[in-house]
């Protein structure tokens, strides 16, 4: 596997952000309108850019005026036409430019923030710090909109989702989950998870009627003597 920098305009060999050359694969096909091309290692290279492959996948279609489709069954990501590795390599340095390079730093170390009500989406750097809207009239932008960044809560041992209003994190884990608002974009409310107080609270509530009604019995008892 080849190894290239995310930022191809870099000619820096030891810059730290690299990718695997896109590897491209055309299926033949007796009807030249049933061609199709496998981006075969899309996956590792959307791993790499710390994107969803479907992002890349979605621009090739938009850029090659092309239908793009995911085989989930078979793990294949599929450009229909036939189209060499050189030119999709050349379509995803656009796709980077656009939405993974940081404008301010040049490097690739950003997340992508959604927000459908504002029909805006944010790449925000996580080395340094700079935000920017992306170029919203570009067509991938409305297949984000519709498809944001999926939040894996499973990746957080003891979180919980509070119906419709928000989450209970332990609190060993609200750092991460913090960083994980950042990475994907605004994420439900921390709703605190009970303390111990809470628990003496909750006992009291079940416990008071049977009290009052035991010290009202002793006082009437205690009256009557
Ligand atoms: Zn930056």
């Amino acid at each position: 596997m080849t190894l290239i920098n995310i930022d191809r305009s870099n000619p820096d060999q030891f810059c730290r952000y690299k990718m695997p050359r896109l590897v491209a694969k055309v299926e033949r096909c007796r009807n030249k309108k049933d061609r199709k091309t496998i981006v075969v290692n899309l996956k590792e290279i959307a791993a790499s850019l710390n994107r969803p492959a479907a992002y890349p996948l979605e621009y090739f279609g938009c850029e090659l005026g092309a239908q793009a489709m995911i085989d989930s069954k078979n793990d294949r990501y599929i450009v229909k036409g036939a189209h060499d590795a050189h030119r999709l390599q050349e379509v995803l340095d656009g796709f980077i430019t656009k939405f993974v390079l940081c404008q301010n730093c040049n490097n690739p170390t950003t997340a992508l923030q959604v927000y459908p009500k504002k029909n805006t989406i944010e790449k925000k750097c996580t080395a340094c710090g700079n935000s920017c809207i992306v170029d919203m009239k570009h067509k991938l932008t409305s297949y984000i909109l519709n498809n944001p960044p999926k939040l894996e809560l499973r990746k957080i041992p003891g979180l919980k989702r509070v119906n419709g209003v928000g989450v209970e994190v332990p609190a060993e884990s609200v750092d991460e989950y913090l960083r994980m608002s950042f990475e994907l974009g605004p994420q439900p409310e921390i709703i605190m998870g009970p303390t111990f107080c809470d628990f003496f609270a909750a006992l009291w509530r079940i416990v008071r009627l049977p009290v009052i009604i035991v010290v009202i019995v002793f006082i009437v008892h205690k009256c009557c003597e």
